[in-house]
């Protein structure tokens, strides 16, 4: 973390917007801060693109005050970005929510030549009722409005007027729990917990995007608040899922889900995982944290957010495939098929998405036995090549997860794994070179077969297609049509068919 100072500060928003923002402010009475995230990543020293600003209607004491009426009665954020907007005119686009009392100003190239967003919302307060999340709203102070935030790194503020340009306001120790890296709330965690849930899964997300550790009685108060989760959408929850699979280590977040013990509540499938069994003297591999030391693997290769997703669903079939065998231990037959069918009813349940991305992941999940069977065993050309056609253009992909896989403490083992995976690759692309089977369609196709012996479509001309497929594929003639013609004809015959005359 970065130290700043006020002088640093103004420097770190010498943007010319921040000033114009807090000229406008001046000129209108009203204050503005900068708030949230983009305070937070300035001493972080992370990229930030969408900006929070605070908007504060100084009280006039001659005004009765306008507490406990349920609904802001001024709207100081739109008001203050209207009058933004005229200022900057083509340079800026607004849109009003006028419902959420905010206004969002689309600024293009603030600093980065990119377009930003910076929403205006009134200071407000909060107070919540147990059954619903949905808080009364209440205009309030910029105290109140801080106190309402989730962490005390989310809680600083920094003010944009300007005879207090850079000014930090900071009621809750923010800095210091960066300096510690430390996630904790600002007042009470219970209370805070339990008034939004789903502040127990940001918790989670900042503590792996951040690598930063929950503070104690933060972490005590997940434990206890657990349970609330289920009042909270499935759409908020895997919005922080996906970011926590998307942050640099995304294991980080499944331990803590299973220490706060949200995980069995928003992901029962993975939670089976965890745990080993032992009989007679045998235990098998603890499946939880064998996934999320794969997921870290292909993390670590790969920013593809399905991708990760098949790595964390990879052995999802294994607590259901789980058998104890006499003489041969612990077994996980067809642990890879059971997995793949149990993707869909995951993805439909979390609201994740049932397109092309669902049958990806189902398709990898399934797969992903086979090159680590290909690479034990002899690595034939027709082994390849029917992996390359079913796993199509995600062949790379599949390989990259397989060999993230490969988690074995034997480094022996290992060894060998990673140097026939490496001969798999080798004739992998040696292959794809050679006859492109990614898009291999058949040399001689259905109409050349009915068009040769006067069929109509029937059950032979699908066996001569296959006949010729298998040829090729096992490398017993090459792949060109004339190869395959001529090994037509000659099946042909021995199937009883004979070629009509040509008029
Ligand atoms: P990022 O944008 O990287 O996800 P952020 O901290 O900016 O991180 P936002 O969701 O953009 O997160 O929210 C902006 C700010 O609003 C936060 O920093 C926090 O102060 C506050 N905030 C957001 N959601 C909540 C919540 N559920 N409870 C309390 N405060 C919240
Ligand atoms: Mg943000």
């Amino acid at each position: 973390m970065r130290q700043i100072t006020t002088r640093e500060m103004q420097k770190l928003l010498s943007a010319p917007i921040f000033h114009e923002i807090g000229q406008t402010a001046d000129e209108s009475g009203l204050e503005v801060y900068l708030v949230g995230g983009y305070v937070r990543d300035l001493f972080l020293e992370r990229p930030s693109k969408d900006i929070d600003c605070v908007v504060v209607q100084p009280q006039d004491p001659s005004q009765p005050s306008h507490e406990g009426m349920g609904t802001p009665v001024v709207a100081p954020g739109i008001n203050l970005a209207k009058a933004i907007k005229k200022r900057l005119g083509r340079r800026a686009h607004l849109s009003v929510f006028k419902n959420f009392g905010t206004a969002q100003l689309k600024v293009e190239s603030l600093k980065f030549k990119v377009e930003t967003e910076i929403e205006f919302v009134g200071a407000r307060r909060e107070s919540y009722s147990h059954n619903s999340r949905k808080p009364i709203v209440e205009d309030g102070t910029l105290e109140d409005d801080l106190d309402r935030r989730d962490f005390t790194i989310n809680a600083l503020a920094v003010c944009l007027n300007s005879d207090r340009f850079g000014e930090l306001i900071d009621r809750f120790d923010g800095l210091l729990d960066m300096e510690d890296r430390l996630i904790a709330t600002p007042l009470d965690p219970d209370i805070t917990f339990s008034d939004d849930p789903l502040r127990m899964m940001r918790c989670v997300r900042f503590a792996t995007q951040l690598r930063f550790q929950i503070e104690e009685e933060t972490q005590d108060a997940l434990v206890r608040n657990a349970e609330r989760i289920k009042i909270i959408s499935q759409e908020r929850i895997i919005d922080e899922l996906n970011k926590i699979m998307l942050s640099p280590q995304p294991s980080i977040g499944f331990v803590e889900l299973s220490r706060a013990g949200l995980l069995p509540l928003i992901f029962p499938e993975l939670a089976a995982m965890e745990g080993v069994e032992v009989r007679e003297g045998r235990a098998h591999k603890d499946n939880f944290y064998h996934t999320l030391e794969v997921l870290d693997n292909v993390a670590r290769s790969s920013d593809n957010l399905w991708l990760r997703w098949a790595a964390l669903l990879h052995d999802i079939g294994k607590p259901r495939s789980k058998r104890w065998e006499h003489g041969t231990g612990w077994t996980f037959k067809n642990h890879n098929y059971i997995g793949q069918k149990m993707v869909a009813p995951i993805f439909r349940r979390m609201k994740l998405p049932l397109d092309e991305r669902l049958h990806y992941v189902e398709k990898l999940v399934g797969l992903h036995m086979r090159p680590i069977a290909i690479a034990d065993d002899e690595v034939t050309d027709s082994a390849v090549r029917r992996l390359l056609f079913e796993a199509g253009e995600d062949i790379d992909d599949l390989m990259t997860l397989c060999e993230a896989d490969i988690t074995s403490k034997n480094a022996e083992r290992k060894r060998t794994f990673l140097q026939n995976f490496q001969l798999v690759r080798e004739k992998l692309a040696d292959l794809q070179a050679r006859d492109n089977y990614r898009t291999w369609t058949n040399p001689v196709a259905g109409e050349e077969i009915m068009e040769t012996f006067g069929l109509a479509p029937c059950r032979e001309v699908g066996v001569l297609k296959q006949l010729i497929k298998d040829a090729i594929w096992e490398s017993r003639i090459p792949n060109t049509h004339e190869a395959a013609r001529q090994y037509m004809l000659e099946q042909a015959q021995a199937m009883g068919l004979t070629p009509v005359e040509k008029q």
